[in-house]
C-alpha cells in the first residue's frame, strides 16, 4: 500500500463491535482482566491504551519501523531516549538544534552525569572527531533549527554504528512524507507530533519510532516507568492528523518554495536559509534525502538589528507571532528572542542565530496572501 493509503487505513480498522468507521476514543484508565495474574492486551492506560496504540501503529507503518511510542510532548519523547542512557555516557548532537533539546541536554541530562558535545553535523569530519569511547548516541535534526542545515542521515548512521553508538533523528521538520530516517539506517526517529503530525495547533504530542524490537522494548520500559504518555484525545487528533499529513506537507512545501524564491530576491533580505534554494549549502543532499521537496520552514535574515527584526515579526497579520510550527496556520517568530532564547547570547552568536533572523512556518494559506503580508511587514521596519 502507498504511504497516503496506509496513513488512512493502517491502525484505523473499523470498530468490530459497532462497525464505526472511525475507531472510538478510549478514555478508560483501566481494563478488566481475564483472571488474577492473567493479563489482557491492555491493563492500565499508562502501560497501553487502544487509541494511543492505533496512532502508534499508523506512525510505525509510515516511518517503516517495528513499533512506535507516543508521548505527551516531543520533549517527553526525547527525554525518554536520554533517560535510557546512564551516567558517564556521552552524546554528540547537532549544533543547529531545537532550543528545548539544547536545554534538556545541557541543563537536565548533565545532572545525571551525561556529557554532550555539539557539532555542525553537516560537516561529517567534525562529527567523527566529536566521538569519544563513551559516545552512546548521535542526535541530529535535518533540516536543522533554525538555520535549516541539512545533515546526511545515512552517513551519520554509518559513522555512529562504526563506533558502537545509536543514531537518533529528530525528524519533526521533515515528517515521514519527505524523509524516513529508519530506511537510511537511523535507529530512532523522534517527532514532536505537536507540529506537522497534529497539524492544526490544537494538540501536544511526541513520538519515537524504531526498527529494532529490543530497542523498542527498552524505550517502552523507560516510557512506562516514567509515564509521560500521550492521552487518548491527543492520540485521536494525531491519528486524524496523519490522514492528511501528506497532502498538507506537500502543499505547504510548494508554497514555501515560492515564498523562499520571492524572499531571496527581496532588497530588504540579507540571506534566505531554505534548502530548496540552489544556493543553500545542503541543497543537493536535501534533494536526495527529502525526495524533491524541501519542507515548509524558512529562516531569513532581514537587513536590520534586533529591534528591526522584532518590529518585522510583530507586523504581520496572517502570520501569527508565535513559536511552534507545522500547522495549517502560518506562524512567524524571531529565534533570538523567542524559540532560541534558552541559548546564551554567546551560544547564539556561535550557532549563527543573528539578531535579524526571522523564522516562518508556512501554512496552508494562499501564496499570494502570505507574500503580501510579508511585504507589508517590510514596510513597517
Ligand atoms: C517543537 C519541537 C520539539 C519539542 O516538541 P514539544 O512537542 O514542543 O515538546 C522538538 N524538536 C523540534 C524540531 C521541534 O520543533
Amino acid at each position: 500500500m502507498q504511504f497516503r493509503t496506509r496513513a488512512i487505513h493502517v491502525g484505523n480498522e473499523p470498530c468490530p463491535q459497532t462497525g464505526a468507521v472511525v475507531p472510538p476514543i478510549h478514555l478508560a484508565t483501566t481494563f478488566v482482566q481475564p483472571g488474577a495474574g492473567e493479563w489482557g492486551e491492555f491493563d492500565y492506560s499508562r502501560s497501553g491504551n487502544p487509541t494511543r496504540k492505533s496512532f502508534e501503529t499508523t506512525l510505525a507503518s509510515l516511518e517503516g519501523g517495528v513499533g512506535a511510542l507516543a508521548f505527551a510532548t516531543g520533549m517527553a519523547a526525547t527525554h525518554c531516549v536520554i533517560a535510557s542512557l546512564k551516567s558517564g555516557d556521552h552524546v554528540v548532537a547537532c549544533s543547529d538544534i531545537y532550543g528545548g533539546t539544547y536545554r534538556l541536554l545541557h541543563k537536565i541530562a548533565n545532572r545525571a552525569g551525561i556529557t554532550v558535545t555539539l557539532v555542525d553535523t553537516a560537516d561529517l569530519a567534525k562529527v567523527a572527531a566529536a566521538f569519544t569511547p563513551a559516545t552512546k548516541l548521535l542526535w541530529i535534526e535535518s533540516p536543522g533549527n533554525p538555520r535549516m542545515s541539512i545533515t546526511d542521515i545515512e552517513a551519520c548512521a554509518n559513522l555512529a554504528h562504526g563506533r558502537g553508538a545509536l543514531l537518533g533523528v529528530d525528524s519533526t521538520f521533515a515528517t515521514p512524507v519527505l524523509t524516513r530516517p529508519l530506511e537510511l539506517g537511523a535507529d530512532i526517529v523522534m517527532h514532536s507530533a505537536t507540529k506537522y503530525i497534529g497539524g492544526h495547533s490544537d494538540a501536544m504530542g511526541g513520538a519515537l519510532v524504531v526498527r529494532d524490537p529490543a530497542l523498542l522494548k527498552e524505550l517502552y520500559f523507560v516510557q512506562n516507568a516514567t509515564g509521560a504518555v500521550m492521552g487518548p484525545l491527543e492520540s485521536f487528533l494525531c491519528s486524524r492528523g496523519l490522514k492528511t499529513l501528506e497532502l498538507r506537507v506537500r502543499e505547504q512545501c510548494r508554497t514555501a518554495q515560492q515564498l523562499a524564491e520571492w524572499l531571496a530576491s527581496h532588497p530588504r533580505v540579507a540571506q534566505v536559509l531554505y534548502p530548496g534554494l540552489t544556493g543553500h549549502a545542503g541543497h543537493e543532499l536535501a534533494r536526495r534525502q527529502m525526495g524533491g521537496q524541501f519542507g515548509a520552514m524558512i529562516s531569513f535574515e532581514i537587513r536590520g538589528d534586533l529591534a528591526a527584526g522584532k518590529r518585522f515579526a510583530e507586523s504581520t497579520k496572517l502570520f501569527s507571532l508565535a513559536v511552534s510550527l507545522g500547522a495549517v496556520e502560518s506562524l512567524i517568530e524571531q529565534p533570538a528572542s523567542m524559540s532560541h532564547a534558552s541559548y546564551d547570547a554567546a551560544d547564539r552568536a556561535k550557532h549563527g542565530i543573528a539578531d535579524g533572523l526571522i523564522r516562518i512556518s508556512v501554512g496552508l494559506e494562499a501564496f499570494e496572501d502570505l507574500r503580501d503580508d510579508l511585504e507589508s511587514a517590510f514596510g513597517a521596519i
